[in-house]
């Protein structure tokens, strides 16, 4: 007599929202991604295996209950995975994101330079490296508890990625927007206070400090001025101004 086989591993899964856009399997026109699998498989690897991040996913639902990252599938779940929106009326116990960290600190990779510059005129905390690797920018963010901000969405998927951010725009401006609304940061705005080079604190110095370093404008037309302690640059209301697109000015409101 032979063995009974096990019985089939067949979940569907629907997600919601911008999430659609994510998925790298092919979605029918009902919406439901069919998969079939060999072994019990945590409901993480599931999602990311559709190519979402989990970093993006705020709430699960397995079969109408919800479920955190760990949930095993064994059988023929229906998945229902939903992305972090402000106004999702469900339970805090209940939301696999923290909407706000106590600590705002961001770690940018590599291919978001752009994005890093703007978060630090916006007065951010935002470690960059432009030649980090994958693993120095897991560690940095494991020490120093930062939030990882990139579009490699296998770093992402990584199980010591806490709290990331996938921007899904090509543009710097809109990245920053999406920052913002992400971790609602619109009221915590402070520009000039942080040097764009080199992450720095600035501090406010006087002009005769600094004097030998301003063009003859600048000299007549500007009185206050900060200086980075550990780089050196100068800064002043306006030192930006001519380099910024408007859209960045207003997000900022400059
Ligand atoms: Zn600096």
């Amino acid at each position: 007599m032979s063995k009974p086989s096990n019985l089939p591993i067949q979940p569907t899964l629907r997600f919601y929202g911008d999430l659609v856009d994510l998925v790298s399997q092919p979605i029918s026109d009902n919406r439901i991604i069919e998969r079939s699998l060999s072994e019990p498989t945590s409901v993480k690897d599931l999602i990311e295996g559709c190519g979402v991040p989990h970093t993006e996913v705020d709430f699960i639902l397995a079969d109408d209950k919800p479920v955190d990252f760990s949930y095993k599938i064994t059988g023929n779940e229906r998945i229902s995975v939903y992305p972090f929106f402000i106004s999702l009326e469900i339970p805090k116990s209940e939301r696999l994101q923290i909407s706000k960290p106590d600590e705002l600190l961001f770690l940018a990779d590599v291919n978001l330079g752009k994005l890093a510059k703007h978060l630090r005129l916006a007065g951010f905390d935002t470690a960059y490296k432009n030649d980090a690797t994958d693993s120095e920018i897991i560690k940095q963010m494991q020490k120093e508890n930062r939030i990882l901000l990139t579009r490699d969405r296998k770093l992402l998927m990584r199980n010591a990625v806490k709290i990331g951010y996938l921007p899904r725009s090509d543009d710097s401006t809109e990245q920053l927007e999406e920052v913002f609304k992400r971790f609602d940061l619109f009221d915590e705005i402070q520009p000039y206070s942080r040097c764009v080079n080199c992450n720095g604190m600035l501090e406010r110095v006087s002009k005769e400090s600094v004097m030998d370093q301003l063009e003859p404008l600048t000299k007549k037309y500007f009185d206050e001025f900060s200086q980075c302690p550990d780089c050196g640059q100068v800064y002043w209301k306006g030192s930006h101004r001519n380099r910024l697109d408007s859209r960045l000015e207003r997000l900022l409101k400059l």
